[in-house]
């Protein structure tokens, strides 16, 4: 048996374009564009990269596109005083706070100080709320593009067996949450935890946020299951070049899966559209209306 492969890139353009559509129809219906303001600090080349795909992408969809690059050297007060000017901002309806930030600056005082209504990557201690009492209006991007891959390929997932292999803020949480709100049976699984295997196994829904390239194995898989596999891991691909690969083995993976998601290809694009979809619900709600149906 080979699986389907989950082509994230066809869904995330579709999504971009009902983005776009909805953010042309909110400026000329209200005069709103929405305003995406990134914040990178320091010098990480991978974080240049995202921040920078992510202004492009604000960009060519019509929003408002800021950025800021602050130096390594940045104190805490000096990123908690952009964050602060932004909040105050009103032509800038969201803020993205690059993560991992160097070390002197604390994130969790980043995101005390990040206004919720502004948050994009909810990730503050009042979206994270919201999403666990079922309230949320703004949902993590990856996990929210992970639900959208799986309304298309599994379409209802009440009642199935679901593994989140993976507890983190921006991930493993949320995804989790946001599985229990489609009543699935979901089970949370980290690096604590005893025989994965034997819980991959019983997973119809199997989901490896683990940032460990190919952990995952083939013989992990049950046959016939959904992977989503949102791990992104640069190995080295000999000849002095690197690869991307996911935290499944792929290829072993592909035989027993009923569908899988390809890294890259896979989760990663749906990624940035899901930012953008909440930049342009977040203008909505700062005007008072209604979200956009995207
Ligand atoms: P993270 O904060 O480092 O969390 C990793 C999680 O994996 C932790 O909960 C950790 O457990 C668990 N873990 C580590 N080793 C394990 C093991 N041997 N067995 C079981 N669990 C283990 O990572 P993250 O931010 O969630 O990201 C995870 C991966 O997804 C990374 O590769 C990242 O690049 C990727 N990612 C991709 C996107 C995208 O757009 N596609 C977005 C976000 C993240 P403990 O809690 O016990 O330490």
């Amino acid at each position: 048996m080979s699986a389907t492969v989950i082509d994230g890139k066809i869904f995330a353009a579709r999504l971009r374009a009902a983005v776009e559509a909805q953010t042309a129809k909110l400026k000329q219906e209200h005069g709103i564009v929405p305003g995406l303001a990134t914040v990178l600090v320091g010098l990480d080349p991978a974080s240049e990269v995202y921040v920078r795909n992510k202004n492009k992408t604000a960009e060519a969809i019509g929003f408002h596109s800021v950025s800021y690059h602050l130096p390594e050297s940045a104190s805490e007060a000096e990123v908690l005083a952009r964050v602060e000017a932004l909040n105050a901002d009103k032509s800038v309806h969201g803020i993205l706070v690059q993560m991992q930030l160097p070390k002197p600056v604390r994130e969790a005082a980043v995101l005390d100080t990040l206004d919720p209504a502004k948050d994009v990557d909810a990730l503050t201690p009042t979206n994270a709320g919201l999403l666990m009492s079922g309230r949320a209006q703004l949902v993590s991007c990856t996990p929210m593009g992970v639900m959208l891959l799986l309304k298309e390929f599994v379409g209802d997932v009440a009642g199935l067996d679901a593994l989140v292999i993976g507890r983190s803020l921006l991930f493993g949480k949320p995804a989790a949450q946001l599985l229990l709100a489609a009543n699935a049976t979901v089970t949370m699984a980290h690096s604590r935890t005893r025989d994965l295997p034997g819980l991959a196994r019983r997973a119809d829904i199997l989901v490896a946020a683990i940032g460990k390239p190919e952990l995952v194995r083939g013989d992990w898989v049950k046959p016939g299951a959904t992977v989503i596999d949102v791990g992104i891991n640069r190995v080295d691909a000999g000849g002095g070049k690197t690869k991307l690969v996911g935290d499944v083995a792929y290829d072993e993976a592909a035989q027993i899966a009923g569908a899988i998601t390809p890294v890259p290809g896979g989760v990663g694009a749906m990624t940035i559209v899901c930012l953008m979809r909440n930049t342009l619900i977040a203008a909505a709600l700062q005007a008072g209306l209604t979200p956009p149906p995207v």
